[in-house]
């Protein structure tokens, strides 16, 4: 017996618990034989926890109990038991563990919940708070506990699930480890049932590695998939072991089954969801992959297993060349367990790029759900060239935005003297192909990746080549190298060349335009580039492309525009009639308009136009004139 006194007394819960609860209890009905999974799955992670202190060397108390868990009932007391023999809790651990919700996110979750009812029974064990589910079919909860620290008196819990619980001694002698009885409500007599408490151990709870008895009977099969030869391994039990692991009701988009014998011996079952964890706000925290010794659990989503950018990918790892004893703490130190990570993370690779090859619609769906995590990887350089061969990008040679290419299929298309591969950020197709820098793309016929995400930008510019050849913006772009390129469309020739007396006053209008803007360029002069837009803004040479600087100008919170170079197509009508006017009057007053509107719509397309006023307002000004011009030759 103990010498040591519990804390003896009425307790309130902490006010998320409380919250918690009432949505519990109030109006949760479906599904609620998820609370069993949950109570089981915490009697497993207890007797976990006992495996792990005891492969530690700690003393244990009552060492020679099985390993197990014990549900039965009483159908006339309303009554039933879940009953483990793992680590047991202290009365502070109770406290602590029972009565507050630890994890960060609850506010977060308590939302999701109450928004989203049907979803619940999916995240609730997600969250850290499986345990409360059980007021969905509890009046009244006991918990009885006794710690593996010998020195620890037993502990008596007991709650109706309303706003407090009291604490207290048990009468009886307590052996290690935990029961919890429940006194089942009215309307949920249906747990009281021999076939049915069964059913649902098997279809949540099956791949427990500790038995589990209901009666006198083990339930589920305890044998470790992951250690099965794969030819006796059946997709249903693939995916049946993904559904227990995840919570997913639906299958996995793809497993991977990994037994390697040499150089170092490990196993692992890992799976690629359907859909990204992104959208429950579970994204950080809960990637990881679960970390086995010989079997024993000994770490819950081992972040350093594989990158996070990997983070993706769900399972176990089984190695039988780690110690047993090994502390979480120095598990990074240890060379055996960074060649089993390393070669985890091959693993990962070689399959997706499997899956690249041969199943290009199941690749194209994973890359759709979780490119946004990949794509963090681009500064993964031990990686870097099987991280390139599974880039896709949306290219201006696909249909619509939903078309993907890769760099390979790319440099195959190319033409023979091109020399880079050209990109081009935008927040759109549609807007993209707005784009007056592409037009000279188009009219050479040179395929252009559309990247529409901002992550896109860091990828590219950290990537910088592919074999020989190096990714530039098309703002960016050399003209030099385009000219060289063959025209697939003739340049349509609507206007004479100028002469020499009008290239003459081109080259005053131009001088004329840098008036007017001023320092908000460096530079106004003929573009080669474009064919059907009046001008476009170039970057003088920055190394860093348009939609980079945005970004960098954000992330920066600077709101000052960058000097650009204006680029002014000759051969447009707009312009053609620009130098009559000038001609006519260097300081009309339309050039200056027509001058100011040029440039800020050009700022608009590149995302720098801040202040919309004046725009609009010359706009209106010009429609408003222009309105006189239309009445007039349509004689109304
Ligand atoms: P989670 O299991 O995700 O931590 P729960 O609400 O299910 O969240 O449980 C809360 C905590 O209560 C557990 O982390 C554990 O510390 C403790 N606990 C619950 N059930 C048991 C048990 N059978 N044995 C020992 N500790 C338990
Ligand atoms: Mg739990």
């Amino acid at each position: 017996m103990s010498d040591k006194n519990i804390k003896s007394g009425k307790y309130e819960f902490k006010a998320e618990v409380k919250q918690l609860l009432n949505i519990l209890v109030h109006s949760l009905y479906t599904n609620r034989e998820i609370f069993l999974r949950e109570l089981v799955s915490n009697a497993s992670d207890a007797l976990d926890k006992l495996r792990f202190e005891s492969t530690k060397g700690s003393e244990i108390a009552d060492k020679d109990i099985d390993h197990e868990i014990r549900i039965t009932f009483d159908k006339d007391k309303k009554l039933l038991w879940i009953k483990d023999s793992g680590i047991g809790m202290t009365s502070e651990e109770i406290i602590n563990n029972i009565g507050t919700i630890a994890k960060s996110g609850t506010a977060d979750f308590l939302e999701q919940l109450s928004k989203n009812k049907e979803d619940a029974n999916n995240i609730i064990g997600k969250f850290g708070v499986g345990f409360y589910s059980v007021f969905m079919v509890a009046d009244k909860v006991e918990i009885t506990s006794k710690s593996f620290k010998a020195d620890e008196p037993a502990v008596k819990w007991v709650s109706d699930g309303l706003g407090s619980y009291e604490l207290s001694e048990p009468e009886e002698e307590i052996k290690r480890g935990t029961t919890i009885q429940i006194h089942l409500k009215e309307d949920a007599l249906e747990f009281a049932d021999d076939y049915r408490l069964k059913n649902i151990v098997k279809t949540h709870s099956n791949f427990i590695t500790f038995p589990i008895f209901v009666g006198d009977e083990k339930v589920n099969t305890v044998s470790a998939l992951w250690r099965e030869p794969k030819s006796s391994v059946k997709k249903e039990q693939y995916d049946e072991f993904y559904k227990f692991l995840t919570y997913d009701s639906e299958p996995p988009l793809k497993h991977l089954h990994v037994s390697v014998d040499a150089p170092i011996q490990f196993n692992a079952l890992l799976y690629i969801p359907k859909k990204s964890y992104d959208f429950m706000g579970l994204s950080k925290e809960e990637y990881g992959l679960d970390l086995y010794v010989k079997r024993v659990l000994i770490q819950h989503r081992n972040k350093d297993l594989l990158p996070e950018y990997l983070g993706f990918v769900k399972g176990i790892v089984d190695s039988e060349d780690l110690p047993l004893n090994i502390s979480r703490e120095t598990l990074q130190e240890n060379v055996i367990f960074s060649k089993i990570s390393s070669s985890v993370t091959s693993q990962v690779y070689s399959a997706l790029k499997k899956m690249a090859e041969d199943e290009i619609e199941t690749f194209n769906e994973f890359w759709i759900e979780h490119s946004k995590f990949f794509k963090m990887g681009y500064g993964d350089f031990a990686n870097r060239e099987k991280y390139i061969e599974l880039l896709r990008f949306n290219s201006s040679i696909n249909e619509d935005s939903k078309g993907l290419v890769s760099l390979k299929a790319y440099t195959e298309r190319m033409k023979s003297d091109q020399k880079e591969i050209y990109y081009k950020f935008g927040n759109s197709r549609e807007a993209i192909e707005l784009d007056p820098h592409l037009e000279i793309f188009k009219s050479k016929g040179i395929e252009v990746l559309y990247l529409f995400d901002p992550v896109d930008e860091f990828v590219m510019s950290t990537v910088a080549k592919y074999k020989d050849f190096d990714l530039v913006a098309v703002d960016q772009a050399d003209l030099k190298n385009l000219e060289k390129l063959e025209s697939v469309k003739e340049k349509k020739k609507e206007f004479e060349d100028l002469s020499d007396d009008d290239e003459k006053h081109l080259s005053s209008l131009l001088a004329k335009m840098k008036d007017v803007l001023g320092d908000r360029i460096k530079e106004v002069k003929v573009s080669e580039r474009l064919e059907s837009s009046p001008a476009c803004l170039v970057n003088p040479e920055t190394g860093m492309s348009a939609s980079m600087q945005k970004i960098m100008k954000i992330m920066n919170k600077d709101v000052s525009v960058p000097q650009f170079i204006l680029e002014v197509n000759k051969d447009h009508k707009l312009v053609r009639n620009m130098l009559k006017v000038f001609k006519a009057d260097s300081n009309d007053n339309y050039i200056g308009q027509v001058v100011e509107q040029i440039y800020e719509s050009a700022l608009l397309l590149e995302g720098y136009l801040y202040d919309p006023y004046n725009l609009v307002n010359r706009i209106n000004n010009h429609l408003e004139q222009s309105s006189d011009w239309y009445v007039g030759i349509n004689k109304l």
